[in-house]
């Protein structure tokens, strides 16, 4: 039986994040120094977990990283107030706003306050609507980590039909951007999400299948073309997959189904996800470089 060759985000995460390396010794050179603070509101064990792994990745590789800790009952006024001080910082080249933010605060507003020029995690509406215009340097690194793991496939995508399964603002839409960025050798991508009436007749003809859903195991093998190239996104984690696979986690594909007939796939852990953090860290450094622009 074939079986897929496995694209693995680890290896090339450790190969970007070298070249990162090399890149920021020379932009010290010229006077320019990365440094990031992640906004924290509120107490979130997840997100601790989470920020404490970001700051880990940005000083292994020589960038600043502050945690700002802001209280819970922060009034929007004052968070907007604590973002404009950061934004207006010339030392502060790149910005997180941990989510989720408190129910009490308007999510979509705080983000918008943050500078384009320090937005590095591409969700700004500048940024967003760079990407549309096809001229964007930073986008979701989720997104940018799904299109260069597909790329390191080594596969010519010009003419391919590519099917993208989940359409939220930071993955699904971004990948397609993503892929419409150089006309000359653009696929044609078709987004499937959760109202599509038929997602097995969009996935069956995919020759790229990319899917970004957080539901286990949602795409089987019958679903999946001979040949195709699949990127599975998704993170589910325990309980639901320690209880209904014995997993830690698993992704929104059946990777097991899904190998004996892809081409290359990505697997979870050890795909998308180690790469996230290296396109996150690329984002850092690129943001830094326009630090006087915008
Ligand atoms: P989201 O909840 O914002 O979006 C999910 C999308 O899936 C929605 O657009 C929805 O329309 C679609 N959807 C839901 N049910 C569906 C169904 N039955 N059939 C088809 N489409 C359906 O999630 P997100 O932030 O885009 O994240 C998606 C997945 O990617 C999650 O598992 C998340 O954990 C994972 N993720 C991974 C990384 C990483 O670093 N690897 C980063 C971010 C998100």
């Amino acid at each position: 039986m074939e079986r897929a060759v496995v694209l693995d985000g680890r290896a090339l995460a450790v190969k970007i994040k070298k070249s990162l390396k090399q890149e920021l010794i020379s932009l010290k050179q010229k006077g320019v120094i990365p440094s990031v603070v992640a906004i924290q509101v509120g107490k979130d064990a997840a997100s601790y977990v989470y920020l404490k792994q970001q700051k880990k990745s940005c000083e292994e590789i020589g960038i600043t990283y502050e945690l700002k800790e802001l209280p819970q009952n922060i009034s929007e006024k004052d968070l907007l107030k604590e973002i404009e001080k950061i934004n207006s910082d010339t030392k502060v080249t790149g910005i997180i706003l941990q989510m989720p933010l408190p129910k009490a605060l308007d999510a979509r507003k705080i983000q918008i306050a943050i500078a384009p020029r320090k937005d590095i995690e591409g969700v700004h509406p500048y940024n967003m609507g760079m990407l549309v215009y096809g001229t964007s340097k930073i986008a979701p690194p989720t997104a940018e980590a799904a299109i260069e793991l597909l790329k390191s496939s080594g596969v010519e995508l010009k003419g391919k039909e590519v099917t993208i399964v989940g359409r939220s603002a930071i993955v699904g839409k971004p990948i397609a951007l993503l892929l419409l960025k150089n006309k000359p050798t653009s696929p044609t991508p078709t987004i499937c999400h959760s109202v599509t009436k038929d997602m097995a007749f969009h996935t069956k003809r995919a020759d790229i299948l990319i899917v970004a859903v957080g539901k286990a195991h949602l795409i089987k093998g019958d679903m999946i073309k001979k040949g195709a190239i699949v990127i599975d996104v998704g993170i589910n984690p325990a309980p639901e997959a320690l209880k209904r696979f014995g997993k830690k986690i698993v992704g929104d594909v059946d990777f097991d189904e899904a190998k004996k007939l892809a081409s290359f796939i990505s697997p979870v852990p050890g795909g998308v996800g180690p790469l996230t953090v290296a396109m996150f860290l690329r984002n850092i450094v690129e943001c830094s470089k326009n630090i006087d622009k915008i």
